[in-house]
C-alpha cells in the first residue's frame, strides 16, 4: 500500500514540466503552450494515443508512475472539476477538468482525490448509499487553476497496474485528440518496427502467391534498417497489412504508431493517422486490425485498406481504399511505411508482379441453415434458443454456424467481429420456479471457464444481450456469497486501526451489490475487484461509541445474499 497524506492540497505542483513546441508541422492548430503536465515526475510512457487495443482504440496517453502509486497529479491547466466518476472497472476514480479553451482533460486510475475533492465526492457517495457514483459540479463549484494538485496517482478501475491514463478531449465533441499535438515532447529517437506483413485478396477469384487467403509474407531486413519483402506474384483486388509498434525511449513498452502508410509505385494510396478518435468509431478498429488472426494468432495486423462496412475517420483521403488492382504482366512497387509522431519511420517494401496464375488455395465457405444477411434484421430458433441480431451487428453476410447440444448452445465464432449487442434467449419452461431462481446464461470462454452474462428473466424465458460470439450454457448459483472480516476479528479492539477492511467474493455468478453498516448507519466501503476487498476508512465518520456493530449484506447475481455481524470496539 502506497497511502500518501495530501499535504500539499492548492499547492502548485512543484514541477511543471515547460513542453516544448512539437515536432511536427499540423494542420490543425491546437495550443502547445497551455497544457502543462499532469504530474510532477519526467513523463515516461506504457502507452499511446489511439494505441490497438481489444475493441477499442486507446483514448489517451498512458504516463508510467515507476511502478508506485501516490505521485501528486496536477491539473493541466485552469477551469473547473466537471466531472467526476468512481466506479469498479474502466478508469476507477477519474475526474475531467473543463478547460475555458474549449477542451477536457481526464485523468484516469487515481488512488484518491485531493481534500476537498474527496470531502465534495464522499458527501454525495453517502448521500446515494454508494461508493459507485458518478457527478457533474458546476463551473463555479471545484475551480483549479493550472498545476494544482487534484489527486494522488493510483491503479484502480480493475486489474491494471499504477500509472495515470490522461487525455485531451474536445469539449463540445468529446473527441478525443492525440496529446501530442498539444506540446507534449516525450523523447523518441527509435524508429518504428514492423514485425509482420500479411497479404489479402479482396475478391473471389483475386490471388497472391495462388492463394486466395490472408497470406503471411516474408521479408528481410535491409542494411538501412528498412525491410525487403520477398517478390509476390498476384492478381486481382488485393491489400496488405502490417503488424508494427513504436518503442519510446526510457521504456521498453511497445506502443502505437502515429501513422501508416501505403504508396504504390511512389503514389501515397492510404494513410492510418493516430489524431482525433470519435468514441462513437471505437468498434470499427475490428475491421481496422484483422480482427480474426488476432482472435486465433494474437497477431495485429493493421489493415492498409478500407473495408466497406468500416466507417473508421482517422484515415486520409485514399485511392480506392487503399485496395490494389493488380494486372497481368504489370510490376508494382508497393510500400508501407509506419511512422511514429517523431517523424522516424520503417518503411517496408513489396515488389508484385502481375500474374493469371491458377488459384491453388481457397478457403471452404461452409453453408449453415442460417444465411445472415447483415443489412437486414436476422432471427433463428433452434431447440427452444433463439438468436436475434439487429441489422448491421455483423459487418458482412455470412452463414452463421448455431447449434444446440443438450444445453450447450454454440453462436458462431469468437473470432469474428461484431458491432452491435444481440439477443441469445433460453426457453426456460422446463424448470421449477426454485431451480429457475438461481440460474443464469453463461458464456464459456476459449478455455472453457464460465463467466456470468447479465441474465433478464420474464416468465419463461431467460434472455442476455451480448456481443460476444461462441458458447453459451445455463447454470446454476446455489451458493451465497462469502464474508470474511480481513484485518481484524470479531469482538476485537481496533482503537489504533485506520481502515476496517472485509473479504467478499463469489464463486459463481458473481458479485451484484453489497452494503455495509456500523451501529445501523451506511458506511462508505470502497470495493477493490482485484484483492475483493472492502475497505472503510475511519476518518469518515465520528461514532461516539466504544462498541461497534458491523453488519455487511453481498448479494451475487441471482439473488444468494450474505450476511455477517461483527462486533469491534474502538475508543474515540
Ligand atoms: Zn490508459
Amino acid at each position: 500500500m502506497f497511502v500518501k497524506k495530501l499535504i500539499l492540497l492548492f499547492i502548485l505542483c512543484s514541477n511543471i514540466l515547460a513542453f516544448g513546441q512539437a515536432s511536427i508541422t499540423m494542420q490543425n492548430t491546437y495550443p502547445t503552450d497551455y497544457f502543462g503536465s499532469p504530474l510532477d515526475i519526467p513523463l515516461v510512457l506504457a502507452g499511446t494515443f489511439a494505441e490497438l487495443r481489444p475493441n477499442h482504440f486507446h483514448a489517451g496517453l498512458d504516463i508510467k508512475t515507476q511502478q508506485r502509486e501516490g505521485f501528486n497529479v496536477c491539473a493541466s491547466a485552469g477551469g473547473y472539476v466537471s466531472r467526476i466518476k468512481i466506479s469498479h472497472w474502466g478508469y476507477g476514480k477519474v475526474i475531467y477538468i473543463t478547460h475555458p479553451n474549449g477542451y477536457t482533460t481526464v485523468y484516469g486510475h487515481l488512488q484518491k482525490f485531493s481534500d476537498h475533492i474527496e470531502a465534495y465526492i464522499k458527501k454525495q457517495q453517502y448521500k446515494n448509499e454508494s461508493f459507485e457514483v458518478q457527478v457533474y459540479p458546476s463551473a463555479s463549484e471545484l475551480p483549479v487553476k493550472k498545476g494544482d494538485i487534484i489527486a494522488l496517482s493510483g491503479s484502480t478501475g480493475g486489474f491494471i497496474g499504477p500509472h495515470l491514463h490522461f487525455e485531451i478531449r474536445d469539449t463540445s465533441t468529446e473527441k478525443t485528440i492525440n496529446p501530442f499535438h498539444f506540446g507534449i515532447v516525450i523523447k523518441d529517437s527509435k524508429r518504428p518496427t514492423i514485425t509482420g506483413l500479411v497479404g489479402y485478396s479482396l475478391d473471389s477469384d483475386s490471388q497472391i502467391n495462388q492463394a486466395n487467403i490472408p497470406l503471411q509474407l516474408s521479408f528481410k531486413k535491409l542494411a538501412n534498417g528498412d525491410l525487403l519483402a520477398d517478390k509476390i506474384n498476384a492478381s486481382g483486388k488485393i491489400g496488405f497489412g502490417v503488424n508494427a509498434y513504436d518503442q519510446l525511449d526510457n521504456a521498453s513498452n511497445q506502443n502505437g504508431l502515429y501513422s501508416l502508410e501505403l504508396l504504390v509505385n511512389g503514389e501515397k494510396f492510404h494513410e492510418f493517422k493516430a489524431s482525433v478518435l470519435p468514441f462513437t468509431e471505437d468498434k470499427y478498429i475490428n475491421l481496422l486490425v484483422d480482427y480474426e488472426r488476432f482472435e486465433k494468432t494474437g497477431q495485429r495486423i493493421q489493415k492498409c485498406f478500407i473495408e466497406p462496412s468500416n466507417k473508421l475517420s482517422m484515415y486520409s483521403p485514399s485511392v480506392n481504399k487503399g485496395y490494389l488492382t493488380i494486372e497481368d504482366k504489370k510490376s508494382y512497387n508497393v510500400e508501407i511505411i509506419a511512422k511514429d509522431f517523431s517523424g522516424n519511420t520503417q518503411k517496408i517494401t513489396i515488389p508484385v508482379t502481375g500474374k493469371n496464375d491458377p488459384v491453388l488455395v481457397r478457403k471452404v465457405l461452409v453453408e449453415t441453415p442460417y444465411k445472415i444477411n447483415f443489412t437486414q434484421f436476422n432471427q433463428f430458433s433452434k431447440d427452444g434458443i433463439t438468436v436475434a441480431f439487429p441489422k448491421n451487428t455483423f459487418y458482412e453476410d455470412l452463414w452463421l454456424d448455431f447449434e444446440v447440444k443438450d444445453s450447450l448452445v454454440k453462436v458462431h465464432y469468437p473470432n469474428v467481429p461484431i458491432h452491435h449487442n444481440y439477443t441469445l434467449t433460453f426457453d426456460v419452461a422446463k424448470y421449477t420456479d426454485a431451480e429457475k431462481k438461481q440460474m443464469y446464461i453463461a458464456a464459456i470462454n476459449k478455455n472453457g471457464r464460465a463467466s456470468y452474462e447479465s441474465t433478464v428473466k420474464k416468465d419463461s424465458i431467460f434472455y442476455a444481450s451480448t456481443k460476444k460470439l461462441g458458447k453459451f450454457t445455463l447454470l446454476a448459483d446455489k451458493d451465497a456469497p462469502n464474508i470474511q472480516l480481513h484485518n481484524f476479528k470479531n469482538n476485537q479492539w481496533i482503537t489504533n486501526h485506520e481502515t476496517l477492511k472485509v473479504k467478499i467474493f463469489d464463486y459463481k455468478s458473481g458479485i451484484n451489490t453489497y452494503r455495509a453498516e456500523i451501529n445501523g448507519q451506511w458506511i462508505l466501503m470502497e470495493y477493490d475487484v482485484e484483492t475483493n476487498l472492502l475497505t472503510y476508512d475511519f476518518k469518515d465518520k465520528i461514532f461516539t461509541d466504544t462498541k461497534h456493530e458491523l453488519k455487511i449484506t453481498v448479494t451475487d447475481n441471482v439473488g444468494n445474499t450474505n450476511t455477517l455481524n461483527a462486533t469491534f470496539f474502538r475508543k474515540i
